[in-house]
């Protein structure tokens, strides 16, 4: 039985050296991507968004030998999959709506993705302050069976207890993840001194967590490039915005520059957007009801070490299910499920972020947190099924692929609707199966087993690393060599390779990283606006970047894409707006 961290990390463990290490393909970078679509403006199945659905779908059809494309109309893994809360996890909450096909393959993608991206998806120990016995037993039966009802009744010990037992019965399947353990006042006040004296137990599981999901989206895209070649395009900043001669109008965001993309399939992946994508295709559609869900992101180390290591889940106080993560060094605190209208953008409100003090305060009452403790936000919108007025908090979280007829495809176009980041994998095998009957293809390989990216041969152990790093034949040190794998994996081999090979110094601004990494980013990643890189290619925004950071970021960026001194003050300009949550703060306050 594993019982803890190292020992659960053990459990799924893919030791490996790295004498063969795989060789990441380059990503082609968006002028390049754009010339190959525009000269062959024809695949089997085009793909629209290229969120982690759009992008898992590509590599699936990749993988099986079909002709694909994929587009974004902003940057890979832009939209609502850089906003989660960054859990793989079966969706305990989700019992009490009923929903046990989602959560028994939620469970199952979990225990998989340890396995095949364990360098990206990490077990994490997530523990439940409870503050009363049996309140919600009768309420949650009855809201299951009433199906959505909101009424609402404190979450005891009792309902909690009885869940998890649930829940353990489902993790039963391709894993051997600990059952959950429940303890008293006394030991959970030794475990976690700084939380509330009124919990009177605390429930504790194990679930996983995806530190960067945004890489795990790269070295999707990687693994299908490998596998296609010039079957596989991809390009970001290409928008899908109408249809002409029975083919998809792509338009460049770039330079406004369009073209037209005929498809045997096209797979509408733009998750929130869903209905938006369609109605600028001419297709009128009501599927989709996203909510809003922001985080904020705190450099805090009393709340850090109040976790415990423990992703904290508990009730708040309106009965919403909430969370303090702690994360790369930092504490991400959300969220909130709010309704959204698609056409404005979202952003953390400031009620939000009083909001996310309160249930820090429900729970650690005795620790100070105030605005100077934010380095970032995250907002997004879950890609919800339309449900009338139903309460947020119970849609149904699971996904499903609607066909239709449709002009700018030879064939139809698929639709997904739903789909978390945790199902990703199974969410492409199945729209990526209707896709090959509608091309009357087979299925020739399963993605189920197949390591991701970095994680191939990925030694997971510490006693594994330590082998690795001692059989690398690189200039680097032990710690950098280290710290590479911890963020990419099995591919960090060639990385060191190529930062090995030219003039390398850590960031002032943020030592962890190296003048090398970054060009090597800008240059095989597809980046296309400092925003990306600082954002979805590396930690940088979530741990808090300064504007020093930015502009010294910038001057490593800009002669690898071959920025001049207006864009690169453009792009410092725009970042500093998106990535700047301090200086929006003290405005805000001195307009007070
Ligand atoms: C606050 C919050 C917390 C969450 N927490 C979790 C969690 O902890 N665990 C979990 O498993 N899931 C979580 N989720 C859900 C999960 O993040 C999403 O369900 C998942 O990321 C959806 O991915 P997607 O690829 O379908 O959509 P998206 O990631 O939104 O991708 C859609 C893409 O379509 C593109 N697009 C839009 N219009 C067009 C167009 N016209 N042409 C081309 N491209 C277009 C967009 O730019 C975008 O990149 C959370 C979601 C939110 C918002």
């Amino acid at each position: 039985m594993c019982n803890d961290l190292a020992s659960l990390c053990a459990c799924f463990r893919i030791d490996a050296m790295h004498t063969d290490a795989p060789q990441p393909s380059p990503l082609r970078g968006h002028t390049e991507a754009l010339r190959e679509l525009m000269q062959r403006p024809n695949a089997q199945v085009l793909i629209l968004g290229a969120g982690i659905n759009g992008i898992a779908t590509f590599r699936d059809l990749a993988l099986q030998g079909i002709d694909v494309a994929l587009v974004d109309a902003a940057d890979y893994m832009g939209g609502a999959s850089a906003a989660s809360s960054h859990m793989i996890h079966g969706g305990v909450r989700y019992l009490e709506n009923g929903e046990f096909r989602l959560v028994r393959e939620a469970v199952q993608e979990r225990n998989r993705l340890l396995r095949i991206a364990p360098h990206l998806v990490k077990p994490l120990q997530t523990t439940i302050p409870i503050y009363s016995t049996f309140s919600g037993v009768l309420s949650a039966p009855l809201r299951f069976l009433l199906h959505g009802s909101k009424k609402r009744t404190e979450r005891g010990a009792a309902l909690i207890k009885f869940g998890l037992m649930l829940y353990d019965s489902f993790s039963r399947d391709g894993g051997r993840v600990p059952r959950h353990r429940f303890h008293g006042q006394k030991k959970t006040m030794h475990e976690f001194p700084q939380l509330d004296r009124a919990v009177k137990y605390t429930a504790s599981y194990w679930d996983a967590s995806a530190h960067s999901p945004e890489r795990l989206g790269i070295d999707l895209l990687r693994d299908a490039t490998e596998a296609g070649g010039d079957r596989a395009r991809a390009a970001n900043y290409l928008a899908a915005v109408g249809v002409r001669e029975g083919g998809v109008v792509l338009r460049d965001q770039l330079d406004q520059s369009e073209l037209i993309f005929h498809a045997d399939v096209v797979i509408n992946a733009t998750g929130p957007w869903v209905d938006l994508t369609n109605e600028g295709l001419g297709e009128k559609s009501a599927l989709m009801g996203g909510t809003k869900g922001s985080h904020i992101v705190l450099d805090h180390p009393e709340l850090l070490a109040a976790t415990r290591g423990n992703e904290i889940f508990f009730e708040h106080n309106d009965g919403r299910i909430v969370l303090i993560h702690p994360l790369n060094g930092r504490v991400l605190v959300g969220t909130t499920d709010l309704e959204h209208d698609m056409r404005t953008p979202a952003e953390c409100t400031e009620a939000e972020i009083d909001y996310f003090f309160e249930l820090i305060a429900h729970v650690f009452p005795g620790i100070a947190v105030d605005r100077s403790h934010i380095v970032h936000l995250m907002s997004g919108v879950r890609p919800l099924p339309r449900h009338g007025d139903q309460a947020p908090g119970f849609v149904s979280r699971d996904y499903r692929v609607e066909r239709s007829d449709f002009a700018g495809a030879r064939r139809a176009m698929l639709t997904l609707v739903g789909g978390k980041l945790t199902t990703f994998r199974a969410s492409a095998e199945t729209i990526t199966d209707r896709a090959l009957a509608e091309l009357g293809a087979a299925r020739k390989v399963s993605t189920a087993e197949r390591a991701i990216g970095g994680g191939q041969q990925f030694p997971a152990s510490d006693r594994a690393k330590a082998r690795w790093i001692a059989a690398a034949s690189s200039p680097l040190s032990s710690a950098r060599l280290r710290a590479l794998l911890e963020r990419y994996g099995s591919y960090a081999a060639s990385i060191a390779d190529y930062i090995a090979d030219r003039p390398d110094e850590p960031l002032c601004s943020a030592p962890e990283y190296s003048t090398a990494e970054i060009e090597y980013l800008s240059e095989q990643e597809s980046v296309v606006h400092l925003s990306d890189l600082l954002r979805r290619r590396t930690n940088l925004a979530f741990t808090g970047v300064s504007a020093s950071g930015i502009a010294e970021i910038a001057e490593i960026v800009a002669p690898i894409l071959g920025w001049d001194s207006a864009r690169i003050a453009s792009e410092v300009a725009a970042a500093e707006e998106e990535l700047l949550p301090r200086t929006r703060f003290a405005l805000a306050a001195t307009a007070e």
